[in-house]
């Protein structure tokens, strides 16, 4: 069996792993991300391989490279953060591939988080031998990969696939990347709180009343009238979405992860029944609409699949010609 590193770095938490190529996490560092500085996320990072490497040391288990798995646009080939998350200070830019390979002296990939839960969901998870798969990842916000054949779909220079800002409505709110409507505005849970805030009338400043994505299923399950047209809200853009997807791609399956679809079948019965009700039928009957296999690990479990993947040429492997 062989082993990696995987790192998943967020806006809130760094990841680290020795995996193995099951996916099985041997030995697991996390530290809470220095947000105030690049740097700071980059040493810590190479201390948290440096802990993960010589654990593997202990266990004769010689890791065979890095995979990084972050928050953020990513140049695949460069291993360069091409667009970062405004919630890692001067993350835009950063030679990441580059500076872990220097520090570590191991081949390393680096790809978005979300390209990364892809990644495993399509070797080891619930799209395991299908080739044409969506994956859409609702969290803080709405994160989207796909991949066919040929590997993962990274358009001109790695930046394809921002499901989350597909607009589901062109006269709807406006979103910070420029557009309106975008789908990331009803079914993140940042767009469900903001949605329950706008229903009950709350003011977007006012602290006073907490209310979060959980809080509003909470009240939903419980019969809340404006909870559930919350949720009825979501789903309906969620479909509007996932249909535009289906007869963009003609997938085989779409994998819905994220903390948000955490919260139950239920969402996945009335998701399920709306793309099958408005879709086109010779293409929404082709495709499978399902849970994600990998919660809470999915990036740090991806991130670390990506050197067995890549050097076993399952994938093309831009940049990486040996
Ligand atoms: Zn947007």
């Amino acid at each position: 069996m062989r082993y990696s590193v995987g790192i998943d770095i967020g806006a809130t938490k760094i990841l680290a792993g020795l995996v193995r190529e099951d996916g099985t996490v041997v030995h697991r560092v996390r530290r809470t991300t220095p947000f105030d500085s690049r740097d700071g996320v980059v040493e810590t990072t190479c201390e948290m391989v440096r802990e993960v490497v010589l654990f593997g040391q202990t266990q004769d288990c010689c890791p065979a490279g890095i995979g990084v798995g972050t928050a953020g646009q990513v140049n695949f080939a460069e291993g360069i953060v091409v667009s970062g998350t405004p919630n890692i200070r001067d993350w835009t830019g950063v030679k990441l591939g580059e500076l872990l390979s220097a520090s570590a002296n191991l081949p390393v990939w680096v790809d978005n988080d979300v390209n990364a839960h892809l990644l495993a969901e399509v070797s080891i998870g619930v799209a395991a031998g299908r080739q044409n798969v969506l994956m859409l990842a609702l969290g803080t916000g709405v994160g989207g990969a796909a991949c066919n054949e040929s590997g993962i779909v990274r358009g001109t220079w790695g930046g394809a696939c921002e499901f989350g800002h597909i607009s589901v409505d062109f006269q709807g709110p406006a979103c910070n990347c420029g557009s309106r409507g975008c789908l990331e505005l009803y079914a993140s849970g940042t767009g469900i709180a903001r949605m329950m805030r706008q229903r009950l009338g709350i003011d977007a400043t006012d602290d006073s009343r907490w209310i979060d994505a959980p809080s509003v299923f909470e009240a939903a399950r419980a019969g809340d009238a404006s909870a559930r047209a919350v949720i009825a809200d979501m789903i309906g853009a969620l479909s509007t979405a996932c249909i535009s997807l289906i007869h963009t791609f003609n997938p085989q399956m779409i994998v819905l992860g994220g903390g948000v679809m955490e919260q139950g079948p239920w969402l996945f019965e009335s998701l399920r029944k709306r793309i099958g009700q408005q879709g086109m039928p010779s293409l929404v009957g082709a495709t499978e609409v399902v849970c994600a296999k990998f919660g809470a690990d999915a990036g740090l479990i991806g991130a670390a699949l990506q050197p067995f993947v890549y050097q076993c040429g399952w994938m093309r492997s831009e940049g990486h010609d040996d």
